[in-house]
């Protein structure tokens, strides 16, 4: 029987439990998928520990991209057929290795995108897309701040922004992750466990700041962060990986007529013109090369527990995935 691994309860990484699932069935307008690759994001270890709502009345599958083949098809669904390659990103559910998942949540994958790239690449990779092009779109010639460069987002957004002609200054945890950073299209490393990334900021800038700010550290940086900024510079606050920070008050916006948003990728990707369109973006980015995805760890699904330690230690460097 195909294997899932599940959470009973909010915990650390040793609550994770491989059980045996049946395989499902695929309903109408649902497509059966055996999983090849399955992705590891950050969110997954807010869902497990607890940050983040329980969203289910039961056992919690985890995981929110996975690349797979098509088994079977349920009624009502056009557009795919069996033997296709496809991948997806929705909240939770894929950390299994057989799965039947509603079609308008698939894309199909061109040839030159592998499965484990695009579970890789789905998740961070749409990501790095609407920061880029709809929670702040900047300019070539402008100059923002990324913090976690070396991270599955952030060495894509690096890429990303190169391209664009934007001058991205980056912060990683150390010389070997700020070294990747810099490979990774971040005109300027900051080593933020050993400097002060808003000093050198100024520094870097002549004082003048950044023009946006890419934050998903979150407690450990979004009030340096605002202190980077211009007047009139935009705060996007995507994430909290070194927790939750809770001292904002709008108030702080006055320092500099500063926006601040904070945007979840599903509510882009909830619009299937937005999916389909950004997915042919960052697929095109990956085929002409202009974005190389980093897979820097890969675990077998039985050993989710292990790559969730990892994550969370900061050991991670690019993306990881699981093999089913
Ligand atoms: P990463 O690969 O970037 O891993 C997180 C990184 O955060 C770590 O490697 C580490 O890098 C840094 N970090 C800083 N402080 C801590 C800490 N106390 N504990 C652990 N890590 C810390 O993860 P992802 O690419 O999966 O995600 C990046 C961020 O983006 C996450 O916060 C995630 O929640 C968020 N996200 C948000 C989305 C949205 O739509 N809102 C969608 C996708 C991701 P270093 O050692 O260099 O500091």
């Amino acid at each position: 029987m195909p294997i899932a691994i599940v959470a009973e309860r909010t915990g650390g990484p040793e609550i994770l439990r491989r059980i045996e699932l049946p395989t499902p069935a695929a309903d109408a307008g649902q497509v059966l998928v055996k999983h090849t690759a399955i992705g590891v994001n950050f969110i997954d270890t807010y869902f497990r520990s607890g940050l983040y709502p329980w969203p289910v009345d039961r056992d919690l599958i985890l995981g929110s991209e996975a690349a797979g083949v098509v088994l079977a098809l349920g009624e009502n669904v056009d557009g795919f057929s069996v033997g296709d390659r496809v991948a997806y990103t929705i909240p939770n559910g894929a950390y299994v290795q057989t799965r039947a998942i509603d079609a308008k949540h698939l894309v199909k994958l061109p040839d030159a995108v592998s499965d484990e790239v695009a579970a890789a690449a789905m998740l961070k990779g749409l990501t790095a897309h609407y920061l880029l092009h709809r929670s702040y779109l900047p300019k070539k010639g402008q100059t923002v701040l990324f913090h976690a460069a070396a991270g599955g987002v952030g060495l894509i957004a690096g890429q990303w922004l190169a391209a664009k002609g934007v001058t991205a200054i980056g912060t990683a945890g150390g010389p070997e992750k700020c070294a990747l950073a810099a490979k990774h299209g971040y005109a300027h490393v900051i080593d933020y466990r050993a400097e002060n990334f808003e000093e050198r900021v100024k520094e870097i800038t002549g004082g003048a700041g950044v023009d946006a700010v890419y934050d998903s550290v979150g407690k450990d940086t979004i009030a340096g962060s605002m202190a980077c900024l211009k007047t009139f510079g935009t705060l996007v606050n995507f994430g909290q990986s070194s927790g939750p920070y809770l001292d904002f008050k709008l108030s702080d916006l006055a320092a500099g007529s500063f926006t601040v948003t904070r945007p979840v990728l599903f509510h882009f990707t909830a619009d299937r013109n937005y999916l389909e369109t950004a997915s042919a973006d960052l697929f095109e980015m990956i085929q002409n090369r202009t974005l190389q995805i980093k897979i820097n760890q890969r675990y077998s699904l039985a050993n989710a527990a292990d790559a969730h330690r990892a994550l969370e230690g900061r050991k991670t460097t690019g993306s990881t995935v699981l093999i089913p």
